[in-house]
């Protein structure tokens, strides 16, 4: 119940998938949450169910792709709160699906803008205020598609590639200050990301499940909160010596 008792986090993305699951253990477990999207009427709801269930959020607008936004929104967080222990750059989005000869560049920009950029804009802003704490804990929300390939969305890949290596370095620039920066790489989760992508697949949302499902040595696709669990882990202080690591949660994927 008390993992993350007295810690603030910030949570990107906040208000679906995998970010949603992350805010309710995140209060479960004893933090407070600031809760930040671009769907502000999931946000806004997210915080009364978590606030009527006895823990506190708040919820901020919040673009990624907007560096003055995300300077404005997490020193308004850091004004409300007190600090910012947490960050889980978790916002991103799934692209082009189509062989790289025929994205275009402004597919490309499109998703590196959120996926890449945006986690750029988050750890840059919220670096500060852990450095003069002497504390925090950064997790980039990489993917199984940040390891390995898999013949499709080519930008994605490429995104999750960069984020998990951003962890990496940016682990050993902020050792010293005492700020942990790991990555985490889920296998496919059942989100309305992959809901989405899974209606417009060709073979239909319920054959896509299948297929998809028998790729996982575990004989099925996650649920959000598989990957919660592990951003808690990493969160907490039961992961203090852990720095520039990726948890792999991916039902076997990557083991094959
Ligand atoms: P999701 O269901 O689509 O939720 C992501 C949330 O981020 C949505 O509310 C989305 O809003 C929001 N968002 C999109 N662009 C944003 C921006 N510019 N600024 C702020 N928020 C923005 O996604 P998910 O499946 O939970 O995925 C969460 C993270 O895990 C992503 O980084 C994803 O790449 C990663 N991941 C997911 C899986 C999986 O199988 N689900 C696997 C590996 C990694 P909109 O709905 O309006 O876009």
């Amino acid at each position: 119940m008390d993992r993350l008792k007295n810690l603030v986090g910030i949570v990107t993305g906040g208000a679906l998938g995998i970010g949603r699951a992350t805010c309710l253990l995140f209060a479960h477990e004893g933090a407070v949450v600031a809760v930040t999207d671009v769907l502000d009427t999931e946000g806004a709801q997210l915080v009364r169910e978590i606030n009527s269930s006895g823990g506190v959020a708040e919820y901020w607008h919040l673009d990624v792709t907007r560096e003055a936004e995300v300077q404005d929104v997490f020193s308004k967080i850091r004004n409300r709160f007190g600090k910012i222990d947490v960050l889980v750059n978790n916002a991103g989005i799934s692209g082009a699906n189509k062989p790289t000869h025929e994205v275009t560049e402004q597919e490309w920009d499109k998703l590196m803008a959120v996926n890449v950029k945006g986690v750029f804009f988050c750890t840059k802003h919220a670096i500060p205020y852990m450095k003069a704490a002497h504390r925090g804990s950064i997790i980039n929300l990489s993917s199984i598609y940040g390891l390995v390939g898999a013949a499709d969305a080519p930008p994605y890949h490429a995104s999750k590639g960069a984020v998990r290596l951003m962890a990496k370095n940016d682990a050993l620039l902020y050792a010293a200050d005492n700020i942990r920066v790991n990555s985490v790489h889920p296998g496919f989760i059942w989100t309305p990301m992959v809901e989405n992508f899974a209606k417009q697949s060709a073979a239909g949302e319920k054959d896509f499940r299948k297929m998809i499902s028998a790729k996982h040595p575990l004989g099925h696709i996650g649920e959000p909160n598989d990957i919660a669990w592990g951003i808690v882990y990493l969160a907490s202080e039961e992961a203090k010596f852990v720095t520039g690591s990726e948890l792999i949660i991916d039902g076997g994927y990557t083991a094959q």
